[in-house]
Parts: C-alpha cells; sequence; structure tokens
C-alpha cells in the first residue's frame, strides 16, 4: 500500500467521524482500513430482532450530519446502518476505505518517528498517525460453560445471529439479560415453542418512550434550525440523567423509584417480581430500557431461569438446582470482551514498549485519546471515555476535534511526532480515579465489565459530556512532548 499519511482502523461511528472531519480540514492522505466486508462496526454486525438504539436517534447521529427522517424517536439498527452509509457517500469517504484489511499489528519507529502497520493478509506500510477507531464492542465474549461444545443443537451469539435458524415451534435458551437480549428476548418468544431466559443478575429497566416520527412531524423537522432545536432539547434533557452518575449515587434513587414502579406495573406475580429485582444501586450496570420486556417474561410459553448454568449437554442446559433443560437452540446474549478489544494486536510504541506491558497496571490514556509512549497514536472511545448517560457519538465528535487540533500542532510546529508526558498522563488518571471511586460504578454493589481487576472504572467518564467536550476543545501543546521537529530520513 502506499504510505498513507493517516491510517484509521475500523469504520464504526468514530472511524468515520474521523474520515468526514479530516477531510473538511484539508486532509485528504487517510485510510480507513476495515477488517470486514462492509462498515459499521457494531451496527454492521448485530443484526439480531429487534435490534434499536437505546439513545434517542436526533442524539446518537452526527451534530453535522442531522437526519430529519428518522422512523422512530430510537430508530431500528437497518436505519442507523443506512444512515451511515448514506454520511459516506455524501463526504465522499468509500474511495479511503479498504475492505477486508485487520491490522495484525503497529509498530512505532524511533529513529523515523513513524508507525509501521502489519496487516493479516500480509501487507506492511508506513503510516504517520494512527487513530483506533476499534471500539469495544466487537469480540463477542462467549462463557466458557463446561459441556459447551457437546452441544449438538444450534448454537450463535447475538452479534452473530444465525438468521438461517428458524426458531419457530423451537426450544430456545437465552442466556444473559443485558442491552442486548431485552431486545430480542420479545421478538424471539413470539416465535419460539418455548423460551427459557437464563438470568444471571437482573438488571434494571426503564419505560422506553419509544414513539413513531410521523411524517407530519418529519416534514416539520425539516424546517431551517429545527432538528437542531430537537437534538439541543434531547442532549440537554439526558445531561440531567448525569447527575447521579456525577455526582453522588444517591441521587440515583429518582431513577431507581422509577424502574421499581416499572417492574411493579408488568409484573403483578410477586414471585417473579422478587426474582427480577436487582439487589444493587442503579446505574452500576447500565439501565436498559424496555417497555416490552418484562410482560414477555410473563407469557405461557417463557421461563425465567435464575438458578446458575452448570454445564450444557449434547441437547439441554442443565442448572444448579439440579433441573435439565431440553433445547433445541442456545442463543448468547453475553456481550462482549470490553476491555480486552485491542488484545490480540501488537501494538509496540517507544524504544520497544508493548501497550499490554503500558497498561499492565490497567488501561490508561490522557482524556481517553492519547498514551503516553505511542506517539501519534489516538484513540476514539478509548479508557474513561463511554458515558451511561447519553450518546456516545458526542464523545466521538469531541475527541475528533481534537485530533485534528493535535495535528494542526505538528504542523504548526514541524514536528513529526506528539507523545503525552507520562506525568502529565498520571496526574489526570489519578484525579480520574479519584472521582471515580466514589461513583455508582464503583459504590453501587455490582459485579461488571467496567471494572478491572483491580476495581478501577477504566470505562467511564466521571462527568457531565459538557466537562470533556470542553476540556477537549484545544491541545494544550505544554501536555505533550515533540518529537523530530528536524526533517526526517526515510
Ligand atoms: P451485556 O450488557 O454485557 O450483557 C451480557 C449479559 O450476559 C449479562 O446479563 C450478563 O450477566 C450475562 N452473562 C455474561 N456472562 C455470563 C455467564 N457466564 N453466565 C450467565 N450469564 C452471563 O451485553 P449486551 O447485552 O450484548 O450489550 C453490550 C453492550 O452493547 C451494552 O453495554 C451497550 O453498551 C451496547 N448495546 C447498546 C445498545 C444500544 O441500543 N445503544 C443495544 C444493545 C447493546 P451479568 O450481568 O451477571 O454479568
Amino acid at each position: 500500500m502506499r504510505r498513507p499519511g493517516i491510517t484509521i482502523v475500523g469504520s464504526g461511528f468514530a472511524g468515520l467521524c474521523m474520515a468526514i472531519k479530516l477531510k473538511e480540514a484539508g486532509y485528504h492522505d487517510f485510510v480507513i482500513l476495515e477488517k470486514s466486508a462492509d462498515l459499521g462496526g457494531a451496527w454492521r454486525d448485530n443484526t439480531y430482532p429487534g435490534c434499536a438504539c437505546d439513545v434517542p436517534s436526533p442524539l446518537y447521529s452526527f451534530s453535522f450530519e442531522l437526519n430529519p427522517g428518522w422512523s422512530r424517536l430510537f430508530s431500528p439498527q437497518p436505519e442507523i446502518w443506512d444512515y451511515m452509509r448514506a454520511c459516506v457517500d455524501k463526504y465522499g469517504i468509500t474511495p479511503h476505505i479498504r475492505y477486508g484489511t485487520e491490522v495484525s499489528a503497529f509498530e512505532f519507529d524511533d529513529d523515523r518517528a513513524i508507525w509501521r502497520v502489519s496487516t493479516s493478509g500480509g501487507e506492511s506500510f508506513q503510516t504517520h498517525a494512527v487513530v483506533s477507531g476499534i471500539g469495544a464492542l466487537h469480540v463477542p465474549s462467549i462463557p466458557d460453560i463446561p459441556g459447551r461444545e457437546r452441544f449438538t443443537g444450534t448454537a450463535f451469539h447475538s452479534a452473530q445471529w444465525d438468521h438461517s435458524c428458524d426458531l419457530t415451534g423451537k426450544r430456545v435458551a437465552v442466556i444473559g439479560t443485558g442491552a442486548s437480549a431485552v431486545q430480542f428476548v420479545p421478538v424471539v418468544a413470539e416465535q419460539a415453542g418455548r423460551l427459557q431466559v437464563f438470568q444471571r443478575t437482573p438488571p434494571w429497566i426503564h419505560p422506553k418512550p419509544d414513539v413513531a416520527i410521523p411524517e407530519r412531524m418529519r416534514r416539520a423537522l425539516r424546517m431551517p434550525g429545527a432538528a437542531r432545536t430537537l437534538r439541543g432539547l434531547v442532549y440537554w434533557l439526558l445531561e440531567t440523567r448525569a447527575m447521579g452518575y456525577t455526582i453522588d449515587p444517591r441521587l440515583m434513587k429518582v431513577h431507581q423509584r422509577v424502574a421499581e414502579r416499572h417492574l411493579a406495573k408488568q409484573v403483578p406475580d410477586p414471585g417473579l417480581r422478587a426474582r427480577l429485582t436487582p439487589d444493587y444501586t442503579i446505574g452500576c450496570k447500565r439501565i436498559l430500557l424496555s417497555s416490552d420486556y418484562y410482560p414477555t417474561l410473563t407469557r405461557d410459553n417463557v421461563e425465567l431461569v435464575t438458578d446458575r448454568i452448570t454445564e450444557i449437554g449434547e441437547r439441554s442446559i442443565v442448572d444448579a438446582a439440579g433441573r435439565e433443560h431440553e433445547v433445541d437452540v442456545i442463543i448468547y446474549g453475553t456481550g462482549f470482551k470490553v476491555l480486552d478489544a485491542l488484545d490480540g494486536r501488537r501494538i509496540v510504541g517507544r524504544n520497544g514498549l508493548t501497550l499490554q506491558d503500558a497498561w499492565s497496571g490497567g488501561m490508561e490514556a490522557y482524556l481517553g485519546v492519547s498514551t503516553s509512549g505511542f506517539p501519534n497514536l489516538f484513540f476514539m472511545l478509548g479508557p474513561n471515555t463511554n458515558l451511561a448517560h447519553t450518546s456516545v457519538v458526542f464523545m466521538i465528535e469531541s475527541q475528533v476535534r481534537y485530533v485534528v487540533d493535535c495535528l494542526r500542532l505538528l504542523s504548526r510546529t514541524k514536528a513529526r511526532a506528539l507523545d503525552v508526558r507520562p506525568e502529565v498522563q498520571r496526574a489526570y488518571n489519578d484525579r480520574l480515579q479519584r472521582r471515580l471511586e466514589r461513583l455508582v460504578w464503583t459504590e453501587g454493589g455490582c459485579t461488571s465489565l467496567y471494572l478491572d481487576e483491580n476495581g478501577k472504572n477504566r470505562s467511564f467518564w466521571p462527568g457531565f459530556s459538557f466537562e470533556y467536550w470542553a476540556r477537549t476543545l484545544r491541545v494544550k501543546p505544554e501536555a505533550y512532548e515533540l518529537i523530530g521537529t528536524s526533517p526526517a530520513r526515510g
């Protein structure tokens, strides 16, 4: 491959936003490497029935590309995927995308201050900067339950939905009750002869205020300023939800009451209700939105199983109470390997330092974007930039603007690379962790993937989203070491 100035990895929301904004800023020399045959990241992979956004679409979209045509407040997956494709066409990104190209390694050449990128197809090329738009939701997590390999029925993960499998009349088991499962369980229950939902930890669930957006309203949203006003309203409404997350877990009580009322209203049976009531503070795990999940669990052909799974047999699942449940199909709604999404790639920074070694005490970055020892490697939705209360597309846009500002700093100073100073990264993360220690993800009494093995939160931003926006508005040059201000060799 010709040597691209900037290499973007992944064509989900993050990769596409980076590409669009690079072009807008006058950087045309970039490539997007996409491991699959199509674009879209999580919105390409997750095609399970019922898949939709749980953040209102006016906000779960680019601020510079508002879509007055959403059919619902919470758009279904095909519409979001279409939106992404439309953005690619409109902004002329297609010629930059290399499909079927999986990155296996990035290695920094200290002498030339340049990255060498290797792909699993055996290609290798140099590039000045790398933007990782890899995201956290692309490695399906399938639990290692004893006997899993012996199962002779059909089994698949929610992110690898087997559309050739007809569930009509079948005995189906769903393992997991997270954000994906609550969306597909109601659809599966309509088809299956019998459905058993294996729950390890009950989620807190709020009603989903989803509505169809009628054509009349869509026309109105095409009027100047209308779509932007709606976006602003949704933004500030969701931002008020941040209080309990960012200030004090006790403020989550109001959200917990909404969830308790929702459960009480939808599940009249006190026994079932007790098994569906979480024992941790709401918000410690993601708050799910659904108005049809609880009613589904009260159907005659559906059973909630709360005894732990001990074994999978050739055609059954055995639980800790000793019951053997005969099943034809197992659907794993068991989520993703969030904290090791980058594993399996060789990422080597300055002086031979691998990212695995740099992050052996826990992954961390400055503003979630730059990690010391890895110059010109920029993470999108990197450590501690996930959000629980609003749209991550907002974070992506802040990060993209920040990266463009970093590139401008390089142009201005004629430096070849910038590397965040270790003491800056340390101070930033110490402050961040002090804030996170007393927040609901740590204090809420649940186990979650958001915490690493030392109990440190490596996933969430502890503040309001506008605080992150403000902090990423301008690069502070003093936070970075500028490398190679003299002309480069090679
Ligand atoms: P998830 O939220 O991580 O849920 C995984 C579920 O599987 C949990 O109920 C978990 O139980 C269970 N589980 C995991 N390992 C298990 C085991 N060994 N035995 C029994 N149960 C097990 O995964 P997800 O539902 O796929 O969602 C992943 C992420 O995707 C979400 O956090 C969200 O960010 C995103 N998502 C977003 C949307 C959207 O609309 N924007 C929609 C769907 C998903 P425990 O709770 O006990 O661990």
